[in-house]
């Protein structure tokens, strides 16, 4: 209801239609990784932020047509939905992102959506055992990597590296690396990092696994096969979002 009285009485609100709020939330709740990388330590990482970063501001402004002047009181009223929400399995929104998102950076984390994901550590602090650091790690570097799916061909994504300058431990999406030396973290994950700036889906990894294993598929056929019938690079233009390298 506070919603509602919020749309009718605040005049920077008004004109502003139910189906642009939805947008909003569907739009704002797989970006919480981003929205939680941009804010101060002493910020919590489990609860949704006071403020949204300006790349997120402008990047949603565009997206669903409200003015940037209104994202603040928006992102007040409808914050605590945004971040209740579990991970949407969304398609529609791909040409939201492609269009107002890479160019900001941003990308969405849809699983297994036509889209562009973001690649995170599972984790938001130090897992050191010997590490002292008690805060959220907020130094970052991101790059742009591709990712082979087998449903949705070739997705550009960014692979989020968190980095805690206490114990000089980088935090990758499937590993963490301290002194040269990789951990991996356990779970087999849905995006297995496969070359520097290559991850796989697990689904096509198992796919390739099982053709070398019971059909005798050499791996050279397994990559033909995959840029011709299922990569999809013809449909989709990765210069847009700046990924220059080869696929
Ligand atoms: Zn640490």
């Amino acid at each position: 209801m506070a919603l509602f009285t919020a749309l009718r009485r605040d005049p920077d609100l008004q004109g502003i239609s139910f189906l642009q709020l939805m947008t909003f939330t569907r739009l704002l709740s797989p970006l919480k990784n981003d929205i939680i990388l941009c804010q101060p330590i002493t910020v919590s990482t489990t609860d949704p932020p006071a403020f949204l970063p300006p790349s997120i501001i402008s990047f949603v402004s565009e997206a669903t047509g409200v003015p940037s002047s209104a994202i603040p009181k928006c992102w007040a009223l409808l914050k605590e939905e945004v971040w209740a929400l579990p991970k949407p399995e969304l398609s529609n929104d791909e040409e939201l992102f492609r269009t107002y998102g890479w160019k900001v950076g941003i990308s969405n984390c849809f699983l297994l959506a036509k889209a562009s994901i973001s690649l995170f550590p599972p984790m938001q602090e130090c897992r050191n055992a010997y590490c002292a650091r008690i805060n959220a790690i907020k130094k970052s570097d991101c790059r742009q990597v591709v990712i082979y799916t087998l449903g949705s061909g070739v997705l550009p994504a960014w692979a989020v590296h968190l980095y805690c300058p206490d114990c000089n431990t980088s935090y990758r999406h499937n590993f963490s690396v301290q002194d040269g030396i990789r951990t991996y973290y356990g779970d087999t994950p849905t995006y297995i990092q496969i070359g520097e700036h290559q991850f796989s889906e697990r689904r096509l990894v198992g796919l390739w696994v099982t053709s070398m294993l019971t059909a005798w598929v050499l791996a050279g056929s397994l990559l033909r096969l995959y840029n011709m019938a299922l990569s999809q690079q013809q449909e989709r233009d990765f210069a847009v979002g700046g990924w220059q390298f080869e696929l």
